[in-house]
């Protein structure tokens, strides 16, 4: 088997987790606002450690640790959290973070801010409130800006997974109509360097695996990354998933890991294909 190199958590994830797992030991009981991940399996090991996921801060009880994702919250929402006494436990990946300071920069120093991203997406959302006064959000589907009248200075940042190919393309269409644009590359690496590697990946192997979240957008992009190459792909969540049939007549297997995969998970899958392939049950091998 090959693996897709970068595998599972990504920095931000992995720090988060990390940290999450830390202040579980120390409180006992942790709320997240949001899930601190896309993966159900690492969901039910932190609960079974103490953590209660909610989705607003007002159900937060005062004086409680919570817990702040990845992906970031306003400005605002830590601002109520301290104002009842809560013990913040800050996840905020330092690339989103990065993103909300330039944005608040940027509205400060009285540019228009535009933000790649989706919008309804939570990091989005919160680089959104740190940026005060004219702020839109373009969606990468559609990247072209009409700039409007009497807007002279414009700044753009983006979502932290965004391309670059589609910053460059906005920065272009800006570039031809505002004066002044003054532009953040605000893009994380490591959702690329996934979707590189298994795209080079598929291209070497009889099959790939995804182990992943099916919640999980950035393993659903790898699945879809991997089946555009034509390659056979498989999704599973967890090792228990496979199915056996589906090695036959596959010598070479690559596997690969969402960001938000776990590395017991993926532990887990190499255990169990490597005992498969000493008992040569299932007709595959190692490169
Ligand atoms: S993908 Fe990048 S920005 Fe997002 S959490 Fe991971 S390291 Fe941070």
């Amino acid at each position: 088997m090959i693996f897709a190199e970068p595998r599972g958590f990504c920095f931000g994830v992995r720090r988060a987790i990390s940290t999450l797992e830390d202040s579980l030991a120390r409180f006992g009981k942790v709320y997240a606002l949001g899930s601190p991940i896309h993966n159900s399996q690492e969901i039910n090991r932190l609960r079974s450690l103490g953590l209660e996921i909610i989705e607003d801060p007002s159900d937060v009880p005062s004086k409680a640790a919570v817990f702040i994702r990845a992906h970031g919250v306003s400005g605002e929402t830590l601002e109520s959290l301290a104002g009842k006494g809560s013990i913040i436990i800050d996840g905020t990946c330092p690339f989103v973070r990065k993103a909300q300071e330039k944005a608040a920069f940027l509205s400060e120093a009285g540019y228009m801010v535009l933000i790649l991203g989706d919008k309804d997406h939570p990091e989005v959302q919160a680089i959104r409130q740190f940026a005060r006064g004219m702020v839109r959000v373009v969606d990468p589907a559609a990247v072209s800006f009409p700039v409007e009248s009497g807007i002279s200075k414009i700044g753009i940042v983006s979502q932290t997974t965004q391309r670059k190919e589609t910053l460059s393309l906005l920065v272009s269409s800006v570039t031809k109509m505002a004066d002044e644009v003054r532009v953040f590359n605000t893009i994380c690496d490591a959702t690329s360097a996934r979707q590189e590697s298994v795209a080079r990946l598929a291209g070497s192997v009889d099959g790939i695996i995804v182990i992943g979240g099916k919640n999980s957008a950035n393993t659903a992009k790898l699945v879809e990354i991997s089946k555009k190459t034509g390659t056979p792909t498989l999704w599973i969540e967890n090792d228990g998933e496979m199915e056996s049939g589906w090695f036959r007549g596959k010598r070479k297997i690559g596997i690969a890991a969402g960001a938000s995969t776990p590395d017991w998970l993926i532990h887990k899958l190499e255990n169990r294909l490597a005992s498969a392939k000493s008992a040569r049950e299932d007709g595959y091998e190692d490169d």
